[in-house]
């Protein structure tokens, strides 16, 4: 009878995350979404600690610790989410993806404990999910820290001498150590040994990725925690913990195929190339044209208010400068004097997957309003302005004309087709992939130098006078 009880709340904090999943797909249901799926967990939570019973019966709950536990983590959590500032969530995203990976991996140790691999005769299948959740996990963790420390800014794309014939050593490594112990020669060394061996493969094979490339990275290590919490809830017999790992696992790696494509990449050449930092690209302009042309404020709202079609790019510097809503604010008023104003969405502006949705969601610009690189794109020709407010990388031309640059070949808005270029950005600096634009050189384009949030205040009250 408990056992069914139990069962019936593992099944419905499945469906809820089902469901929360579903609803995190479109901006106006994704806070809903987001809060049906935790209730779901709180239910999963809950029956687990009052009604799972250990199959070793010798064995207790130790409900203080759980308790501990609890309260530890819903304090750190909760102050890190009501502390964190929207431009620093990838990072944070990035830190909770990691300690989801290191509890797959801890789970994986402590089992190990209760196992008895020598008591098993022939092939043992929970001593595989062991190792495999224990490798994951690790290579999780670890990956994901060094992720948030290149978001965060502190930790430089870095590649050591022969990094991808280490990083194959590695991964040889760890596939023979798990072939081995798996058979029958398993010991504590060899078992710590794949644990440390997967921790360092983590960090190795992060390093080197950086650039345009981190997008892709991030969500394959979202997949990997996933499936190493998929790897726990099958040791456990914990449907709930199964459903929510195999939904994070395939809902990452469906993400991870989806960037893969909109950056033009295969992922053995994300995970070998180097698509970084490490940029040679340089300005080149028009002609050798070097020349940067400024426009003023009154002139960008004269331009603005007279055309039909006007196109906002939004980026990453957007989101620094919190300058979503005043962005909202102008366009509502271009509209009002009759310009059509559209917004045009890179699949990795920003920093985070979905990060322009989410923040134009935020100031309630209505979504049928954005559109997708391959919607837009034919569409800037006959597009009278096109307002680049804080993106760099999603519109460097040097993707389509320069084949030395480290991000030939990703797909970008081509905003050289439109008639009128303006870019919104405090000066001439690098956007993440750390090279120069040569857009900003073109004759078509004016540069309007200050922080997003200011340039649209003066914008919106001169647009207001035209
Ligand atoms: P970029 O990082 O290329 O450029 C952002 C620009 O914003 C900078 O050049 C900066 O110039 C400007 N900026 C910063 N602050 C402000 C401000 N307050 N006001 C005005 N401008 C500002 O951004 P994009 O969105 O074009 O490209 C995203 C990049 O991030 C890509 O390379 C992508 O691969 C990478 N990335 C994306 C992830 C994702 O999942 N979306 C994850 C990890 C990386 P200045 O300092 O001169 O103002």
């Amino acid at each position: 009878m408990t056992l069914n009880i139990l069962e019936i709340a593992y099944l419905i904090a499945s469906l809820t995350f089902v469901i929360g999943l579903k609803m995190l797909s479109h901006p106006e249901s994704a806070r809903k979404g987001n809060l049906i799926a935790a209730v779901g967990m709180l239910i999963a939570v809950i029956a687990t600690i009052t009604i799972y019973q250990p199959f070793d019966n010798s064995k207790t709950l130790n409900y203080g610790l759980i308790a501990l536990g609890l309260v530890v983590g819903t304090i750190i959590g909760t102050m890190m989410a009501k502390k964190v500032k929207m431009t620093a969530m990838p990072q944070m995203v990035s830190f909770f993806n990691g300690m989801g990976g290191a509890c797959a991996a801890l789970i994986a140790v402590i089992e190990y404990q209760n196992h008895n691999t020598s008591a098993s005769l022939g092939f043992d299948g929970e001593f595989l999910v062991m190792l495999l959740g224990l490798i994951i996990g690790s290579v999780s963790f670890s990956g994901s820290l060094i992720a948030y420390g290149k978001l965060e800014g502190k930790i430089k794309d870095f590649v050591l001498p022969m990094n991808q014939v280490v990083n194959m050593l590695m991964l040889a490594t760890i596939l023979g150590l798990t072939v081995y112990q798996m058979l029958g020669n398993d010991s504590t060394p060899l078992f710590y040994g794949l644990l440390a061996i997967s921790l360092i493969y983590g960090v190795l094979f992060v390093m080197p990725i950086g650039g345009a490339d981190m997008p892709v990275v991030i969500s394959l290590l979202n997949s990997f925690t996933g499936v190493a919490a998929a790897f726990g809830g099958f040791l456990y017999s914990n449907k709930a913990m199964l459903t929510g790992g195999i939904l994070v696992g395939s809902a990452g790696t469906i993400l991870t195929i989806l960037m893969c494509k909109a950056m033009n990449r295969s992922l053995t050449n994300v995970l070998l190339g180097a698509f970084g930092g490490n940029a040679s690209g340089g300005p080149k302009g028009e002609a050798g044209d070097q020349t940067v042309r400024e426009i003023s404020i009154t002139d960008t709202a004269v331009l603005l208010s007279y055309s039909q079609q006007v196109v906002i790019v939004p980026g990453y510097g957007l989101a620094v400068a919190q300058a979503q809503h005043i962005c909202h604010e102008l366009e509502k008023l271009l509209e009002e004097k009759g310009v059509t104003v559209n917004y045009a969405i890179h699949p990795v502006a920003g920093r985070m997957p979905g990060h322009m949705n989410v923040l134009l969601a935020e100031a309630d610009v209505p979504y049928e309003r954005l559109q997708e690189m391959e919607e837009i794109n034919p569409k800037l020709a006959s597009t009278d302005v096109v307002v680049v407010i804080g993106a760099n990388d999603v519109v460097n031309p040097a993707a389509k004309n320069d084949s030395s640059s480290p991000i030939y070949g990703m797909p970008i808005l081509e905003v050289d087709q439109a008639k009128n270029v303006i870019i919104l950005k405090r000066g001439m600096s690098a956007g993440y992939a750390g090279i120069e634009n040569e857009l900003f050189f073109y004759p078509k384009t004016r540069m309007l130098f200050g922080d997003a949030k200011d340039s649209l205040q003066k914008l919106t009250s001169e647009v207001k006078e035209v």
